[in-house]
């Protein structure tokens, strides 16, 4: 048993998201409260080459798992691959980015090993009375601040109130591994004062091809350059859009701007955008200097994306709606005809 703290990398195709280097330090912060050592686990040969950032954070090993159906990130198979990991080398703990996909993969190596899980983590307190291991987590879109205790062995569950504090416990039979992911933003990524050894060991991942029931068909390349999450203008669309080819206008806006745009998720439930144009609390968290939400009516899930935002603008023909009376600035009115007005008076006065 490694009693390890086994930090799963996330990367795509080798190119590793900035959440890892997160997860990276917070792990090597619970390594040293545990008095056990920082491991990393990288999925598929493309993620060979996180060795360097792995090492320079701390880790003194790196699991490179292989399998030609590791070339593209899969729920399924990535979740099989640490369930494997857990099974070789018994870490004390498995921490992974609290993103989409680290959230997913470990719930399907929890479920694989029966082992406790608990998702977007901001503080670990091991060592509790009575052995047990406390944390506190983010719930609710970030509306609640959620304190809970993993039980040593199965899978634990905590229950909190939106005053900002709760309690929680947990039983069953389990590997005794915890598995945890550490919130997006909840520690800064700093590189280790002394880099780790370093030490690369292949692991060879047996996989049936039944596992990899989730396959990436197609990639959308975002172009270089402005991003959803850093983009200074964000033009989002809602239902009240009426269609896909409805946000053509939106579109024009957002390049006038140098902006990008938006949606919310009845959007993408509605085939209308791809999911990466997603703001909100499965979507993405942007923080523009304007957004301009067209149609939007603003519930929870989609404002805790948004209301980091520094000023925003709604366009909506409900004077009601949420996204109205929180924005800083609204007009009451049929998008359809409001926004090619303000095209156009942006067009012309940059024209004369
Ligand atoms: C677990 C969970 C996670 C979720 N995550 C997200 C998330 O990440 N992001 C997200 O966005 N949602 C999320 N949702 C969904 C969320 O609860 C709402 O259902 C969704 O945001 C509503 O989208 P909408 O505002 O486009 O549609 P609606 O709520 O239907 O609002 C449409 C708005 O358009 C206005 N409108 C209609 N016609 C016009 C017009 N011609 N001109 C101007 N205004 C018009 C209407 O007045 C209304 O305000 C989540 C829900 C759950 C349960």
């Amino acid at each position: 048993m490694s009693g390890a703290v086994l930090v799963v990398l996330e990367h795509d195709r080798g190119t590793i998201a900035p959440a890892a280097l997160e997860a990276l330090t917070a792990g090597r912060a619970l390594a040293a409260q545990l008095g056990t050592t920082l491991e990393a686990l990288t999925v598929g040969s493309n993620g060979d080459s996180l060795v360097a950032d792995a090492e320079s954070f701390g880790a003194d090993v790196i699991h490179q798992a292989h399998h030609a159906l590791l070339t593209d990130y899969n729920p399924e198979a990535w979740g099989e691959v640490v369930a494997q990991m857990i099974t070789a080398t018994q870490p004390a703990v498995v921490l992974a980015t609290g993103t989409d996909r680290g959230n997913e993969v470990l719930a399907q190596a929890a479920a694989r090993c029966d082992s406790a899980f608990v998702a977007n983590c901001l503080t670990f307190e091991p060592g509790q009375p009575g052995g047990t291991f406390g944390v506190t987590r983010v719930r609710w879109g970030g509306s609640l601040i959620e304190r809970a205790t993993v039980a040593g062995t199965g899978t634990g569950t905590g229950t909190g109130t939106a005053t900002g504090t709760g309690t929680g416990t947990g039983t069953g039979t389990g590997t005794g591994t915890k598995l945890l992911t550490i919130a997006h933003h909840a520690v800064d990524a700093s590189p280790a004062a002394n880099p780790g050894a370093g030490t690369a060991t292949v692991f060879e991942a047996r996989l049936d091809p039944s596992v990899a029931r989730t396959m990436i068909v197609a990639r959308v390349e975002r172009p270089a350059g402005v991003t959803l999450a850093t983009a200074p203008v964000v033009v989002g669309g809602g239902r009240g859009v009426g269609s896909a080819d409805g946000f053509a206008p939106l579109q024009s806006l957002a390049d006038l701007l140098g902006g990008v745009v938006g949606c919310s998720r009845a959007v993408t439930n509605l085939g209308w955008r791809n999911h990466t144009d997603q703001v909100g609390q499965t979507g993405t968290r942007i923080a523009p200097d304007i957004y301009i939400a067209c149609g939007i009516s603003g519930a929870i899930q989609h404002w805790v994306g948004a209301m980091a935002s520094k000023k925003i603008l709604a366009i909506n023909t409900d004077p009601q709606a949420n996204m109205v009376t929180k924005s800083d600035y609204a007009v009451i009115g049929d998008l359809h005809q409001v926004i090619p007005a303000i095209t156009a008076e942006i067009e012309r006065r940059r024209a004369t």
